[in-house]
């Protein structure tokens, strides 16, 4: 099996459609998709029902769960907040509750998915360094984890000591866990512009992360036209 793993597609629908299509292109027969469906850009209806019509596992986000309540977004970043409060207005009451009743972790075969973390998913805390990694480790009860929401490819492996390898394709060696960041499709923020996403080959045990072009200056005028901070479009051109 082929599965194409995606996260924090962040409303950015031209990202979206081409993930989709590379990963058509490179034979993935499955999708999950590991949460913030939606904030930041402006298509998030659009992309909540590409989402579902892919019929696919979901772990939710940060964004997706201020989008589905009204709580406060005060800790939040004012560009951040800004989105969130827009897209709550666009969103259908039906989408809301879909969102929210979407789960934080999901084990697949005999992998995991998680938005942040596996040690305090609710906290939406970031892994960025082996530190971070560790701790979800010790909840790690599966070979393989895949998570997203720091927009930034990574790959920790835990085999007799935890240590991070090059975001690069990599064999799932038996004995080892792999807790892997497949970074962003919407919004990424590793210098690259262009869309990021992983294939899992679990016939193989491998991991390819790939990249991919999108028509960003669509993407772009429409976070103007909405009315969104402009801000939230000049990053997607620096990939950060
Ligand atoms: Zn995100």
């Amino acid at each position: 099996m082929r599965i194409a793993l995606f996260s924090d597609i962040h409303a950015n629908l031209e990202a979206l459609d081409a993930v989709l299509a590379d990963s058509a292109a490179q034979s993935c027969d499955s999708h999950i998709c590991l949460g913030d469906i939606v904030g930041y850009n402006a298509d998030p209806v659009a992309c909540i029902e590409r989402v579902q019509s892919l019929v696919c596992p979901i772990v939710k986000g940060n964004h997706d769960q201020d989008s589905s309540n009204d709580s406060s977004l005060d800790m939040m970043n004012s560009n951040a907040a800004e989105a969130i409060r827009w897209t709550r207005e666009q969103l259908s009451p039906e989408q809301r509750t879909w969102l929210a009743r979407l789960r934080l972790v999901r084990q697949i075969q005999d992998f995991t998915v998680v938005h942040s973390t596996l040690d305090q998913p609710t906290s939406w805390n970031y892994v960025t360094n082996k530190f971070d990694a560790m701790a979800s480790f010790s909840y790690q009860v599966t070979p393989v984890c895949f998570y997203g929401h720091t927009h930034v490819p990574r790959i920790f492996v835990s085999d007799k000591r935890v240590h991070e390898v090059p975001a690069e394709s990599i064999v799932i060696e038996a004995g080892s866990k792999y807790f892997l960041n497949t970074g962003a499709v919407g919004q990424p923020r590793d210098g690259d512009w262009r869309a990021s996403y992983c294939i899992y080959d679990t016939d193989r045990k491998t991991v390819h992360f790939r990249r991919v072009e999108y028509d960003i200056q669509t993407t772009q005028a429409k976070i103007i036209a909405a009315g969104l901070p402009e801000f939230l479009a000049e990053r997607l051109a620096h990939g950060r």
